[in-house]
């Protein structure tokens, strides 16, 4: 008996298919990209159950003609590449001329498109093996792919699919991914009628980074524009001491196109290896530009990953220029605003300080001042008074009994918990539509968790919608919180059991809020805003004590340092 065969075309098809269309995602990734390809400028996403039910991609880019729409459907038609040179150039996203087939063969596709130069546009149905409906509709200039029923007629790839929320997400990933390399279009992304996000085309990665995550996770952010002969490093990357939990928040991108490498994740991780807290890990948008004959884009299927011809030397650039940049950043750490000086030489300064010089440095005007000079009679009268900070986390005051010394969040805490308290309160407490709805992924814990809160933190300004199975998309949150911070203190008071030591629920979240929003330690302040601190938390009913009952500061006498002296 014979046992090799040649398989039959549409088994081949179909199993050549499952290479290229994996799931939702990859079917996603092919139609943008052509639409990005036909030089869209707006391009919108629509998707039933995570994209197992329906894919629609509709773009706005330079369609295509009757006889060019039945063609895109043949294996290896393209009208992107015609040689094997032309390999070795490859700009454009898309150059196999599979997609359009492979997808055709393993879902129900209906295509839509005109050109500018036609007067009526074209609609095409696949109806089976190599056959389809061709009619002419109405249609504005560009191209409208619909994806029914993904792997309908491959049952084992089928049950390969994830969850309705893990296919969405990877999407959600994959197109925030697009609209960050590809700032001057406008993307959308709707599931199940509602709209996830909508990004109009700002002008530079900067604005796009903005409208994504917001003031806060900005101002984190330096940015770094590299050249170096051909070799081209731009983006925008974490300043230290700020970071990331994981490593989710590195992206990278070579000619625009995302993907991931194992060669420039470690030349960046290292670059701030000695910069970060442990488990603390840099945030990237880390564009790479190269000649395309320095790297191939062609050794994976879906081209996510890359090879480099010279890959030590692509380390080497990325760690030199990363590191060239955090020392600027450290070197220039502005401890007092408008002046450019290190830690040493402010070190310096304490020890032997400068003539005074009228109009310098307020924090130097005060240790000139405050160490060695006697204080006047009217300032002897304005205690407590700050001296200086510790650490940049301890404030150092000097009252009437002597020196306290006072932990800069605990204190804010105290503060802000009795604010926001009052305000809520006197329901004296805006709250903010967001932007673009944050979508969170909630384990059926913290549905639970949700169930129970669902008042409190509709009182606290949060609104929350459910999206289907666990994905929810948070809509509003209180005016105090930036869009970046929300998720994670909207998380935090999901999380939130009640103190014992606080009267309520209602109490220990408002706590939190305070907790999640009051300066962190390790960080530079003024003295207007360390004399703030210090003024409104003896205003508080407890400066002694944070909310959750941790101490604020500590007490040494006069007496004490006397005796410690021998003085006394
Ligand atoms: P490739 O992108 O690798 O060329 P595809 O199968 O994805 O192969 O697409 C085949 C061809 O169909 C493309 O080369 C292009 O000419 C045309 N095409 C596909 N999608 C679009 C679109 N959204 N707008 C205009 N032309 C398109
Ligand atoms: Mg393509």
């Amino acid at each position: 008996m014979k046992k090799i065969k040649i398989l039959p075309e549409e088994l081949s098809r179909k199993i050549a298919a499952g290479e290229v269309i994996e799931r939702p995602f990859s079917v996603v990734k092919e139609l943008v990209e052509n639409s990005i390809d036909a030089r869209a400028t707006k391009i919108d996403v629509e998707l039933i159950s995570g994209g197992k039910k329906l894919i629609r991609v509709i773009d706005d880019g330079e369609g295509m003609s009757k006889d060019d729409a039945q063609l895109a459907f043949q294996r290896h038609s393209t009208s992107k590449i015609s040689s094997e040179n032309d390999l070795l150039r490859i700009q454009t996203l898309g150059f196999r001329g599979e997609a359009l087939p492979s997808i055709a063969a393993v879902s129900r596709v209906i295509l839509k498109t005109r050109t500018k130069e036609d007067l009526s546009g074209c609609y095409l149905e696949i109806t089976g093996e190599g056959e389809y409906k061709i009619s002419e509709i109405a249609h504005p200039t560009g191209t409208s792919v619909e994806v029914r029923d993904l792997f309908y007629n491959l049952p084992v790839r089928k049950k390969f699919m994830k969850s309705v929320q893990a296919e969405l997400s990877l999407i959600i990933r994959y197109l925030t991914q697009l609209a960050l390399s590809h700032h001057f279009l406008q993307f959308s992304l709707s599931h199940q009628g509602r709209l996830i996000f909508s990004y109009l085309r700002v002008n530079n990665l900067r604005e796009r980074i903005f409208q994504i995550y917001g003031r806060s996770f900005l101002d984190q952010l330096f940015e770094i524009n590299f050249q170096q002969e051909d070799f081209q490093l731009n983006g925008f990357f974490s300043r230290p001491p700020y970071g990331r939990p994981n490593k989710a928040w590195q992206l990278f991108f070579i000619n625009q196109r995302p993907i991931k490498d194992k060669i420039l994740s470690s030349a960046l991780n290292q670059a701030y290896f000695p910069l970060l807290e442990k488990d603390v890990f840099p945030a990237a948008f880390l564009f790479l530009n190269l000649p395309y004959q320095d790297v191939d884009v062609n050794v994976h299927p879906t081209k996510a990953e890359v090879r480099f011809y010279q890959p030590q030397k692509i380390f080497n650039q990325i760690y030199q220029a990363l590191i060239d940049r955090l020392n600027q950043e450290t070197e220039i750490k502005e401890i007092w605003p408008g002046q450019e000086l290190d830690r040493e030489k402010s070190f310096k300064i304490m020890e032997s300080p400068p003539p005074y010089q009228p109009g310098e440095l307020v924090r130097e005007k005060i240790f000139w001042k405050d160490l060695f000079s006697p204080p006047t009679a009217k300032e002897e009268e304005r205690y407590p008074k700050v001296l200086g900070q510790y650490l940049e986390s301890y404030i150092l005051v000097e009252d009437k009994e002597g020196l306290l010394i006072i932990d800069q969040h605990n204190a804010q805490e105290r503060i802000l918990y009795e604010k926001y308290k009052k305000k809520i309160e006197n329901k004296d407490w805006p709250v903010q539509e967001a932007l673009f709805p944050i979508l969170l992924e909630l384990t059926p814990s913290q549905q639970l968790s949700l169930e129970e809160k669902k008042n409190m933190l509709e009182t606290l300004g949060f609104k929350l919608e459910p999206m289907g199975g666990n994905t929810f998309s948070l809509r509003g949150f209180p005016e105090i919180l930036s869009s970046s911070q929300a998720e994670n203190v909207f998380l935090a008071l999901l999380e939130e059991e009640n103190s014992k030591k606080l009267d309520n629920l209602l109490d220990s979240l408002i706590a939190t809020l305070a907790c999640k929003t009051a300066i962190k330690i390790n960080h530079p302040l003024t003295f207007e805003k360390m004399e703030y601190l210090v003024d409104e938390l003896f205003k508080t009913s407890n400066p002694s004590f944070c909310p959750h009952q941790r101490p604020i500061m500590v007490r040494i006498t006069q007496k004490e340092i006397e005796k410690s002296l021998g003085r006394s």
